[in-house]
């Protein structure tokens, strides 16, 4: 089966295997004869393969499945250096990868690892009552793995991680990469310090990988958008040493985003990260 799986991989032609639309699934599910779940889970050593565990020496692969019918990728990365809660999980990768892709629904987050108490809880900003975790040998819902749960409407907040109102953060300039960091800026959720925030990375091959912030009601899940975009740099095959401008936009808020993402991308690039602050 896992040959069969490798051959149709290859048919598909992919630049990045990171992302499958739903044609793709749909093909792949053809030529392996896997159900739904179990192609996910054979798809997981992709994801393994893009991850950065330079302390662990653990990789961890997840893959979200969007109500769009889209599959993310995401894995685990690890910052050499500085402390181990500057790391960004596999199954935030995945929400984070999708979210950027403009998602606002996650029905299934596959993984190869039962999800640790920081995911369910970053999990549970999605505010999706039927979001199901699928593992290797059990599937269970969130509500499940974190009953009694604290999330947003514990502090007032409608909806979820992946349906905030659009911000209306604004600069005048035609610089891509600023203008690409402006844009997750606004796509950001920041409902509790209204920190929005956004990062944009240039390559060497003019490739531009974004992150968002994704803030979390219980404060410390919360997604960096320096780690969402390194993360995306992984899934698409290049590596933080190809990294030639970095960009930060955040807004004016009690708290800031500036010091701890140029310190993480400091530990990964010479680069310079120039920041906005709107
Ligand atoms: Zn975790």
């Amino acid at each position: 089966m896992a040959q069969s799986l490798d051959k149709a991989l290859q048919q598909l032609q992919l630049d990045t295997l990171c992302r499958f639309s739903p044609e793709q699934v749909a093909a792949l599910q053809q030529t392996t004869g896997l159900d739904n779940d179990n192609l996910a889970l054979s798809l997981l050593p992709l994801a393994q393969q893009k991850a950065l565990p330079t302390v662990s020496n653990f990789r961890v692969g997840a893959l979200a499945i969007a109500g769009s019918g889209h599959w993310y990728l995401g894995a685990n990365l690890e910052v050499d250096g500085l402390p181990l809660n500057h790391s960004l999980h596999a199954e935030q990768s995945a929400i984070g990868h999708a979210a950027l892709w403009g998602e606002t629904t996650i029905d299934k987050v596959v993984v190869t690892a039962s999800p640790c108490g920081h995911c369910r809880q970053f999990m549970n900003e999605l505010n999706q009552d039927k979001l199901v975790i699928v593992l290797p040998q059990t599937r269970q819902s969130l509500a499940e793995l974190l009953p009694h749960a604290f999330g947003p409407a514990d502090l007032g907040i409608d909806g979820g991680m992946l349906n905030a109102p659009a911000g209306s953060l604004a600069f005048d300039t035609e610089d891509p990469l600023i203008l690409a960091a402006l844009s997750e800026a606004n796509a950001s959720y920041a409902p509790y310090s209204q920190n929005r925030a956004g990062v944009a990375l240039l390559l060497d091959d003019g490739r531009i990988c974004r992150g968002r912030y994704l803030e979390n009601a219980a404060f410390n899940p919360s997604l960096s958008p320096m780690q969402l975009a390194l993360s995306q740099v992984l899934l698409q095959g290049a590596t933080p040493t190809r990294i030639r401008q970095a960009v930060m936009v955040e807004a004016e808020a009690d708290i800031r985003q500036h010091d701890t993402a140029a310190q993480t991308l400091a530990r990964l690039s010479p680069v310079a990260l120039y920041s906005l602050v709107l």
